[in-house]
């Protein structure tokens, strides 16, 4: 480049769910390089995604005109293996006519057989303005309230815990409040990779002299910032946990005071607890018996300290559990609601917190009132005009049983790409096949679009205006910094015009117009509006007044639970939902790597992330790799009761012996071919990260 670029547009990055403000450096239509600025979560610090990932944008796979599938063109799901061969099974449309025909599969299946025969995956990548509309459309148009979201394979255990344990699915504190923290606890994530600058907040406190503690299966960068690593065995971080909570009990550590004034519920974890201790716990976690007890210690005795946890702990088949615990300790030694401490799960998706405050969840409205919920119901029919069922509607996983069964038989997706997130993909792409009528809206001819009727070209974005929360529940501005692609439209506008077809009278022609009306369905957002994130940019929630700040830490006097107190909820030691035996005699573990986002649809269009991965790899402990009589690039096949695929081997020091990592980006490799997707009864989020799995040398 020549030329400086003519002008910065303020924005917000659109991957994960840190929220960093960025400024799109942009000349004509073009973004030629993308900047942090000061933003509460940033502080102009951006990740190598964040600064580099937008090639996706104009990648000439990029959807210019709406897609319909050509008549005898038969859906299979091999096309998911090769979506631009698949291409050739779509003719171009008209927008008039996609919508047309958009509309009317999904009217004729809620016609004829009724509205439960439909269900909508919303998308955390848009704004919230957008998922707000589109649950609003699956409810109160298709008339179910079968629709979802990502956040069902990523944080639904950790939000049905807080619920149930503290009356709010939001985080207690900023990452930020660890500026504060004596000792930060950092339990199934890995920061540096998957919440990148938030990790660099947790570097500067343990380099400024918090004490760092670290805990998962594997090892991660931050353990060198670490004052105790804990590496415990795949699956059994409620034998830790627990460990740690009879040993804050019978040490009695714990805050007498904190628990008599703010809690419910304590007999029944001490009794629970009784029988944890240490020394039965050791054996099964993996972890010495005085690890434990130091750790519980350092974390009791604080004078402030946080809780912060990722994918590790949720998605789980007791991931529901895993939270219980971490919320129980919390309460014990009074960690919430003061500087310094807190409860926080690092939020995945740029706008999962958005998505699901405004009501992308199957059994709650927006603001997480729940559907049974009379006076909330009646609020919103009032509100939308509409009668609204009462029924919780299906989840993500339960969705694709249904259209699997033939229950489901149409689907509006947004934004996701189910043929490749979902567990146990081969049957989820069964189940997208045999849906009579598939519409998706999507940047590109993804896994899942392969399987669709009609094709919806979606706009990116650097190209919408809307608002997006973040993990700290900072409420943000977004702004449209280049025009979508000739031919595309913004994505609010279609929602609207499906909706339009679909009988309902809306005439929403911007994010501004939907505000107002969102916010009055979500009563933590009381007191933000759009015009004042136009002059502030962010304003976190809850807010107590149009002209005050938002509040970081919450729940220092009172919980918002009915007595408003929180719950101890004690749970048990369970087996993940399929130990390795002979056959399959390794564990598998999934998740992302630093330069890839979920299924690779925009960074593996960006060229200098996909260039730092270029491919899929299955890292193994090189003590492993060794016994295998495997070296580095070597390729292997990797089989479970569900699938197999092949793939190039890497050596990766910080596996324990006998765990496998493969990431979920990459199609030629699909990680979910080999996942299960048993469920955790109460959030209903699949097992990612554990399964029993084979190698073999090829
Ligand atoms: Fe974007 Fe997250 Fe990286 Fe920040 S940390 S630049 S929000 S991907």
């Amino acid at each position: 480049r020549t030329a400086p670029p003519e002008r910065e547009v303020a924005s917000i990055c659109p991957y994960c769910g840190v929220g960093c403000q960025v400024g799109f450096r942009v000349s004509g239509d073009r973004i030629e390089e993308v900047v942090g600025r000061d933003g509460p979560s940033n502080q102009g610090r951006l990740c190598v995604k964040g600064r580099f990932g937008f090639g996706y944008l104009t990648h000439p796979d990029r959807l210019k005109r709406p897609l319909i599938r050509i008549e005898d063109a038969a859906k299979d799901p091999a096309d998911c293996l090769d979506p631009r061969a698949a291409r050739g099974k779509f003719r171009e449309a008209s927008w008039e006519e996609a919508l047309d025909r958009a509309a009317a599969g999904l009217a004729r299946i809620r016609d004829m057989r009724g509205p439960d025969a439909l269900a909508g995956f919303g998308s955390a990548k848009g704004s919230n303005e957008e998922a707000y509309l589109f649950q609003k459309l699956v409810r109160t148009g298709f008339g179910t309230n079968n629709v979802d979201h990502c956040t069902r394979l990523c944080h639904a255990a950790s939000v049905a815990a807080l619920l149930e344990g503290i009356g709010s699915g939001a985080v207690t504190a900023p990452f930020t409040a660890a500026r504060d923290a004596e000792v930060i606890i950092v339990i199934g994530a890995r920061p540096t990779e998957n919440h990148p600058v938030a990790a660099t907040y947790l570097k500067d406190a343990a380099t400024r002299g918090a004490t760092l503690v670290t805990m998962d299966p594997r090892g991660s960068a931050l353990d060198r910032h670490a004052a105790e690593v804990v590496r415990f065995a795949p699956g059994r971080d409620v034998a830790v946990l627990n460990a740690m909570l009879h040993t804050v009990i019978v040490e009695e550590l714990y805050d007498r005071q904190y628990v008599a004034a703010h809690t419910e519920d304590f007999a029944l974890i001490r009794d629970h607890v009784a029988a944890y201790t240490p020394e039965a716990m050791a054996p099964i976690a993996g972890v010495p018996a005085e690890q434990l007890r130091r750790v519980a210690r350092l974390y009791a005795r604080a004078g402030s300290a946080m809780i912060l946890w990722g994918m590790g702990i949720s998605q789980s088949t007791h991931g529901t559990d895993n939270t219980r615990c971490l919320i129980a300790l919390a309460l014990l030694c009074g960690q919430v609601g003061r500087p310094g401490t807190g409860l926080h799960p690092l939020r995945g998706q740029n706008n999962v917190q958005g998505a699901s405050d405004a009501g992308l969840i199957p059994m709650m409205f927006p603001d997480y009132r729940r559907t049974g919920d009379e006076a909330a119901r009646s609020h919103l029919e009032r509100l939308w005009n509409a009668q609204l069922d009462s029924r919780p509607g299906l989840t993500v996983v339960e969705i694709m049983h249904a259209a699997e069964r033939g229950d489901i038989g149409g689907m509006y997706v947004m934004g996701e790409n189910p043929a490749m997130s979902d567990p146990d993909v081969t049957h989820a792409r069964a189940a997208l096949a045999r849906l009579d009528h598939l519409v998706v809206q999507d940047l590109f001819l993804t896994e899942t679009a392969t399987l669709a009727d009609v094709v919806l070209p979606a706009s990116a974005w650097p190209e919408k205006d809307g608002t997006v929360t973040n993990t700290n529940r900072q409420v943000q501005l977004g702004r449209a910094a280049v025009p979508p692609p000739e031919g595309v439209q913004q994505d609010l506008a279609i929602i609207v015009e499906l909706a339009r077809r679909l009988g309902l009278p809306w005439a929403y022609a911007h994010p501004r117009d939907v505000f107002p009306e969102m916010a009055e369905a979500t009563p933590s957002l009381a007191n933000i509006t759009w015009e004042r994130l136009e002059r502030e940019g962010s304003v976190t929630y809850p807010c107590a007044g149009p002209d005050q700040p938002g509040q970081e830490i919450v729940f220092g006097d009172r919980f918002p639970t009915a007595s408003g107190r929180a719950r101890f909820v004690p749970a048990g030691l369970a087996d993940p939902a399929e130990m390795p035996d002979a056959q399959f005699p390794f564990v598998l573990t999934t998740g992302r790597q630093l330069e890839h986002w979920h299924t690779g649809t925009m960074t593996r269009r960006a060229g200098p992330l996909d260039a730092l991965e270029p491919g899929p790899t299955a890292a193994l402990a090189p003590a492993e790799l060794a016994r295998l009589g495997l070296s580095p690039g070597d390729r292997v096949r990797l089989a479970t009761r569900r699938g197999v695929i092949e793939l190039a081997t890497r050596a990766d020091p910080a596996l324990p012996d006998g765990l496998v990592f493969v990431p979920f980006a990459f199609r030629e490799a699909a990680a979910n071919m080999l996942t299960t997707s048993q469920l955790d009864p109460w959030g209903k989020i699949p097992e990612f990260k554990f399964c029993a799995v084979r190698v073999e040398r090829i």
